[in-house]
């Protein structure tokens, strides 16, 4: 997840998924690194599948990546094939049990391990359907309709290409057993998922940065709809879904994804920059200076510098040592933390009109803070642009924002969100020119907590504790 005190106003991220097909071997310790360049979309748990000859063997625990493995759990993990995860709880809470990959045993010694970014919109009802099993997540009813196909004697290719069907909603997937990597990605491709090269190995992973960390080169991102079988004979592509519109999360643009990673083609840290410098346009103001807050409000404040000529400044430093493990996603923990993350520099702020950068406001409560920090710095007037439209309708597809009560533009006007936040004007980036930042063509995104235009039907989404309360 992203968040802990400071960074509740954005919606919780939805895990990183990685997997790798490495006929030299060594899968697990390439599989370690990678997830180094997905911590960013989970910080609550991490875990590494790996298969040798006889076993698929699973090491996961609570924490960060660092925290989860050293250098001798790496190195009893031999195998050419592995699977890694990055877990911020968006079904099931924050538990070992629930971290992943999730792992079942079909026949003998062998299992099936499997890693999920993104949220089953069917889960209830997938759930009626193969029997709940104790799973407490989404990913866990997903292994369990695949370790049913197979238990009954099929292939994990032709288990997964039975079971994908039955699964609706937001699902990147990398899923192994002891001789074949699978990938998929759902029909809309709500998450990102790419493959990579490197030497004889294939990778697949949430993100270009994940295979710019072990020298991969990228190939492709992954069509949305479209399962990628990986062993020995090679790379095998299936459609197993009913052709869909694309419909990547408009947010991995604007603050999930890395900086430098690559979406439909295009890098994230410049559009994010086009957003700064479309919001600059859209909403202009006489100001001293622009100060992001960091880091994710960094580009946009680049852009929005560019565009208004307003020097820009780094007025806040960010503390990037504070670590966000065990620190659970609650409303108490998230309200006092905000000094340990954030610190303002007087110098930059004291007498002048500043311009207050951010990428998105999903509950507010920690932005009501950090504008009395600047004001408290001596910021003489505080005028807040934030690079995406209010986020006003709850996520299903992957994002934990809560429910709707919770969101703060859920009910309020731009005037009424100002005047809460205590500052002196509020703009919001609008959807047309967020879209038009991301340099992709043609419609491509989901912007259902945005517009409230969800891409399918969500009336048996339930919550993130959907199963844990059945
Ligand atoms: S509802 Fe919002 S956060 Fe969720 S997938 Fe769609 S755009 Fe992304």
């Amino acid at each position: 997840m992203a968040e802990t005190a400071i960074q509740i106003d954005r919606p919780g991220e939805a895990c990183g998924v990685f997997g790798i097909y490495a006929p030299d071997g060594d899968a697990a310790r390439l599989t370690y690194f990678g997830m180094f360049a997905l911590q960013h979309r989970g910080q609550e748990s991490a875990g590494i599948a790996v298969a040798d000859d006889f076993h698929v063997t699973v090491v996961k625990d609570l924490g960060l990546v660092a925290q989860v493995f050293d250098e001798p759990t790496l190195a009893g993990l031999d195998g050419r094939i592995a699977v890694g995860h990055t877990r911020y709880s968006t079904t099931g809470s924050s538990s070992w049990e629930n971290s992943q990959p999730v792992y079942r045993q079909v026949v003998g010694s062998n299992g099936i391990a499997l890693a999920h970014n993104g949220n089953l919109t069917n889960t209830r009802r997938l759930a009626e359907e193969i029997g709940k099993l104790f799973a407490t997540t989404d990913s866990e009813l997903m292994t369990e309709a695949i370790a049913i196909a197979v238990r009954s004697g099929l292939t994990l290719e032709k288990a997964a290409l039975e079971a994908l069907p039955r699964f609706e909603g937001a699902f990147s997937l990398a899923i192994m057993d002891q001789e074949t990597l699978v990938a998929v990605r759902d029909p809309h491709g709500f998450r990102p998922l790419c493959l990579g090269r490197l030497d004889e190995s294939w990778i697949v992973a949430s993100e270009t940065a994940a295979l710019d960390i072990i020298g991969a080169a990228f190939v492709r991102e992954l069509e949305p709809g479209e399962m990628l079988v990986i062993d020995d004979a090679g790379v095998r592509s299936h459609q197993p879904f009913e052709p869909a519109p694309r419909r990547l999360c408009v947010f991995e643009f604007v603050y999930f994804a890395r900086p430098d990673s690559v979406l439909y083609g295009r890098n994230v840290h410049a559009a994010r920059r086009r957003m700064g410098y479309r919001l600059a346009e859209q909403a202009p103001v006489a100001a001293d200076v622009v100060v992001p807050v960091p880091e994710s409000g960094i580009p946009a404040a680049q852009g929005f510098a560019a565009a208004s000529g307003i020097p820009y400044a780094d007025g806040l430093v960010k503390n990037r040592y504070v670590g966000r493990t065990f620190i659970q996603p609650a409303q108490a923990m998230r309200d006092q933390g905000i000094r340990m993350k954030l610190n303002p520099i007087p110098e930059e702020l004291d007498g002048r009109r500043v311009v207050l950068i951010d990428d998105s406001i999903v509950r507010g409560s920690t932005t009501r803070r950090l504008v009395e920090l600047v004001r408290d710095a001596g910021a003489a007037e505080i005028h807040l642009r934030i690079s995406s439209p209010p986020y006003r309708w709850p996520c299903f597809y992957g994002m934990d924002t809560g429910d709707r009560s919770t969101l703060l533009a859920a009910e309020r006007t731009v005037a009424e969100i100002a005047d809460y936040l205590g500052v002196d004007s509020l703009a919001y980036l609008e959807l047309p020119g967020l879209l038009e930042a991301t340099g992709v063509e043609g419609e491509g995104f989901c912007t259902a907590c945005l517009s409230g235009t969800y891409p399918t039907d969500v009336t048996d989404a339930g919550d993130k504790y959907v199963l844990e309360r059945a």
